[in-house]
């Protein structure tokens, strides 16, 4: 038995213990707003080392400022990780200490028809939502072989439903992202990395903020996509940040030490409805 193993099956090990992420370093992408953000606040909170990612330095920074004094500490990296470059200054600026704990977060989700989808829009989004989270995978599982980690990938219930239209570029970058969960779980489990995706629901953020936004000007016909999304919500409201970021605490500690290749729902049960 691993010693990894040896401990995280004890069942005398208290729970503030396994729930505690002290002495861990985690890297969490798109963490300047919305459920990143959350997820940052949450982890600092529990004890954890942070490395903070994001496209928008102004916003990060201030971000930055908000954990001062609250995690052990903050580095905080602008970059654009649906580029090569981007990525590999990332992890040679990490190269002395990689994260124990990856949460690929950043996403993006422009509204656009089908019909009108050309092959720039399309490879930004497939390039941002899941070629990003494939390559940070595979620097995180090359760079911590010995060691192995965890790895928490957002996907969403759009993978599983497509209620909204407008989303075919999203929906299948966020299918290709749960399957690339199952399919490292399956491959590297026995390395010591336990790798879960999550899949939010309607989660109010400045993302979908300004999504509404653009909704209320441009297409007024999703409005009433808006209107049948929340009455389908069986706890009958949108989601929080903090409430994904809660979860993702659970994924990250070894109170999840036998959670696996798992796509959990955070979504007031729209999809169970
Ligand atoms: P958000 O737009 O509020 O925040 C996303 C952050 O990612 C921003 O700070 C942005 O600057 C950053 N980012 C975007 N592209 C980047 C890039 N190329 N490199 C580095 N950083 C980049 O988004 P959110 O609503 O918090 O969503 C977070 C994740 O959760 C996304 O993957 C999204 O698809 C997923 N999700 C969100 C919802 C929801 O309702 N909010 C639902 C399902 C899934």
């Amino acid at each position: 038995m691993t010693a990894a193993k040896t401990r995280t099956a004890r069942q005398d090990v208290p729970l503030a213990s396994l729930l505690s992420l002290e002495g861990k370093r985690a890297m969490i992408t798109g963490a300047a707003a919305g459920i990143g953000r959350s997820i940052a606040r949450r982890f600092a909170e529990a004890g954890a080392a942070l490395d903070l990612v994001d496209i928008s330095e102004a916003a990060l920074s201030r971000v930055g400022g908000e954990l001062d004094g609250v995690a052990p500490s903050v580095r905080l990296h602008s970059a654009d990780i649906a580029t090569d470059i981007g990525r590999s200054l990332l992890w040679e600026s990490v190269a002395d200490h990689p994260p124990d704990i990856l949460v690929n977060n950043a996403g993006i989700y422009p509204f656009k028809g089908f019909l009108d989808v050309d092959a720039a829009f399309y490879d930004h989004v497939l390039d941002v939502n899941l070629g990003s989270v494939y390559w940070m995978c595979q620097e995180m599982i090359g760079r911590r072989l010995k060691q192995g980690g965890v790895i928490i990938n957002l996907a969403s219930i759009e993978a599983l439903v497509a209620f909204k239209a407008d989303l075919a570029h999203y929906s299948v970058s966020k299918a290709g992202v749960m399957a690339l969960t199952r399919s490292l779980a399956r491959e590297h489990g026995r390395d010591g990395f336990r790798i879960n995706a999550l899949l939010p629901g309607g989660i109010i953020t400045q993302g979908t903020k300004s999504a509404a936004r653009g909704v209320l000007k441009f297409q007024l016909g999703l409005i009433g996509t808006g209107i049948r999304f929340r009455r389908r919500i069986p706890l009958g409201r949108l989601g929080d940040p903090d409430e994904v970021a809660r979860v993702a605490v659970v994924l990250a500690s070894d109170l999840a030490s036998y959670v696996q290749g798992a796509a959990i729902p955070v979504d007031g049960g729209f999809l169970s409805a």
